[in-house]
């Protein structure tokens, strides 16, 4: 959509990318020309926007559907239309009113879970204008209790209660909070150990404690950390599930709110009832083969469930499984055509020191080299192996988080036997981080760890035998195709660069690593030739090492083909670690730079250019501003 043409310029030297693509796409209404104008604006650097002529009957048919509306109109219209659609909090859309001058951008209704303070500050910080917002938490600058639930993944229970536990909040700047699950607070909230003295309850447990001394108007949040496994006869219906599930749950003094998930086995994946029960409260639904749920140790066999399946049982394995804990919280519970199991899940910290039914393996990206750079789920992740294995480079980055720990580490070459090392140490029941620097599905581990556990799995199918010497020592029954493995992401050497550099990678790019120890250097030099000849900005791992110091060179030879000298390149070593060096050449000078394997280079496109020491490549937007 093209630009209004007499309202204030955009302001993209503040926020140079589309950072609304996870806001809903807004539904924006206008009733005049001016309006009009305003409204195509909004809609530019609002990906998904529509734009309509103002009609009360379209706002209601559109209400349900949408989560975002945006009224360029009187307030009032905009009230009187909407006040027969509210609902409540929980569910109403964001909603927001702008004058046709763009003075003010109101966020009226859905402040918090809506999402309508967040977008209005957008639009405003957009427009250089500024936002109305009037909850008490923002005007205060404290926090929102509901936000900070959503965002942490806690489901409110107690809804009457939280007004008057954010009046508090407001009015004492503090509140009091137990906690049985490892959550960030904000600093105005202050952990408490005696759930009776606490104001927010963060726990899966029905009622933590009967007492006639607690706080008034105490709020319950509630993790999703219990994993229900379920079994049932074919054709049960999913309100006996539910009946079913209610009550063991109630019996245990657990709460329904904190169900995360549903297990079960792969043959009752498909059954209506299930279905239906997990489809009404929007449960996921994980299922097993019987041959896995046999894997689990410590089951009791039902013969009658045997015969029908195959598995010696479902809903205890499954939901151990699903939860990857190794104790039931509620084992086996049978009820009419039901049997239900809890487990809380792995993640709440449950699992003991080594497992003794499966192990986890982790492949673990560390980014580029400082500890800031290292996501929340790479530390937590390490923190809890058993056992880091990983290049010794890498592994000397992060000296405290490994600390005490059982480390296999070898040199760069020995990749195939630290993988097989870490397979069949998670086989046996230990939980294993395989590190790499940066991420691990870029040029490192990843791909190494599913074809090791591929072609192990394949033995383990030919053989009927568990995989290795360890495993059979332990009396494993588990193939490598059933082990838990996650690959969590890290910040890769291209992102660091990148940013270092100024934003060389807004548009198409292609990365090519100008290592041939496992690639022919022929199949380089073509992709080069490709990717440099189809106007990619080109990323090269892997630049040089002393064996191959004539590659980095033919590689500028070949892109110098395509592209004239000025085309800026950037340079970063070290990207994020002590004694980092970024440099901003082009392709006549490049040569000349220390260009070593610590080195990521950015070359740049047809239209990269370089302003106050940035190297940028423009997304596009050049001819709106
Ligand atoms: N998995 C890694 C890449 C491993 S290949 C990642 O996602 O980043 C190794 C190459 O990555 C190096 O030769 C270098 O080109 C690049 N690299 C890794 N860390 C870097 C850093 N801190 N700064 C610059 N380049 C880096």
């Amino acid at each position: 959509m093209s630009t209004g043409g007499d309202l204030n310029s955009y302001d993209l030297n503040r926020k140079p990318v589309d950072i609304r693509t996870h806001m809903a796409a807004p539904v924006i209404f206008h009733i005049t020309d001016k309006a009009l104008a305003l409204a195509k604006r909004i809609a530019d650097f609002s990906p998904g926007a529509e734009v309509w002529k103002f009609e009360s009957s379209l706002v209601a048919a559109l209400w349900a559907k949408r989560r975002a509306f945006v009224f360029i109109m009187a307030t009032g219209i905009v009230v009187r239309t909407i006040a027969p659609l509210l609902k409540d909090k929980k569910t109403d859309p964001a909603v927001i009113v702008l004058d046709e001058k763009a003075h003010h951008v109101i966020s009226l209704v859905g402040g918090h879970l809506g999402g309508a303070n967040e977008l209005a500050r957008e639009i405003a910080s957009r427009l250089g204008t500024e936002p109305v917002i009037t909850t008490a938490s923002d005007v205060n600058n404290l926090p929102s209790i509901d936000l900070w639930a959503k965002n942490n993944g806690l489901v409110i229970e107690t809804w009457d209660t939280l007004p008057r536990v954010a009046a508090r909040l407001m009015n004492e700047e503090s509140l009091r909070v137990y906690s049985e699950s490892d959550i960030a607070l904000p600093v105005e909230f202050a952990l408490e150990k005696d759930p009776r003295h606490a104001d927010i309850l963060i726990t899966k447990k029905q009622r933590v404690e009967i007492c006639g001394s607690c706080v008034k108007d105490q709020l319950y949040l509630r993790p999703r950390n219990l994993v229900v496994g379920i079994g049932c006869n074919s054709d049960t219906e999913a309100s006996e599930i539910e009946d079913v599930v209610r009550t063991v749950l109630l019996e245990h003094n657990l709460s329904f709110l904190a169900i995360h998930l549903l297990a079960t086995i792969d043959i009752k994946a498909a059954e209506p009832g299930v279905l239906e029960f997990a489809a009404k409260y929007g449960f996921p639904l994980r299922s097993f083969p019987a041959r896995q749920l046999n894997a689990v140790r410590g089951i009791k066999k039902s013969e009658a469930v045997f015969q029908a399946t195959g598995a010696n049982a479902v809903a205890e394995p499954a939901a151990l499984l699903a939860s990857g804990s190794i104790n039931p919280l509620v084992p086996k519970q049978k009820s009419g055509n039901v049997t239900v199991a809890v487990a809380l899940e792995e993640s709440e910290g449950n699992q003991p020191e080594t497992g003794r039914q499966s192990g986890r393996l982790f492949v673990v990206g560390i980014g580029p080299g400082s500890s800031e750079h290292i996501t929340p789920r790479a530390r937590r992740v390490i923190e809890k192996s058993d056992i880091i294995v990983g290049y010794d480079t890498y592994l000397d980055l992060i000296p405290d988080l490994i600390a005490g720990k059982e480390i296999f580490s070898t040199g760069m070459t020995k990749e195939i036997d630290r993988c097989r090392k870490a397979v069949e140490l998670a086989l046996i029941g230990k939980k294993v981080s395989v590190i790499s620097g940066g991420d691990p599905g870029i040029y490192a581990m990843a791909g190494l760890v599913f074809e090791t556990l591929r072609s192990e799995a394949l033995k383990f199918q030919t053989s009927g035998l568990p995989h290795s010497r360890a495993s059979e020592l332990q009396g494993s029954a588990l193939s490598p195709s059933e082990l838990s493995v996650e690959i969590v992401p890290g910040i890769s050497a291209l992102n660091a660069a990148a940013s270092r550099l100024g934003a060389p990678l807004m548009h198409d790019f292609a990365s090519i690593s100008l290592s041939d120890r496992l690639t022919p250097w022929e199949l380089i030099e073509k992709r080069l030739h490709a990717a440099a000849s189809a106007g990619f900005v080109i990323v090269l791992y892997n630049p040089k090492s002393k064996g191959r110091v004539e590659h980095f060179s033919r590689a500028v030879e070949i892109i110098g083909k395509y592209r004239k000298s000025e085309t800026p390149v950037g340079i970063v070593k070290g990207a994020m670690r002590a004694g980092e060096q970024v440099t901003i050449s082009d392709l006549s000078g490049v040569l000349d730079h220390d260009i070593d394997m610590q080195t990521t280079v950015i070359f740049g496109n047809s239209k990269t250019f370089v302003w106050n020491g940035r190297m940028i490549t423009p997304r596009g937007y050049e001819s709106k501003l």
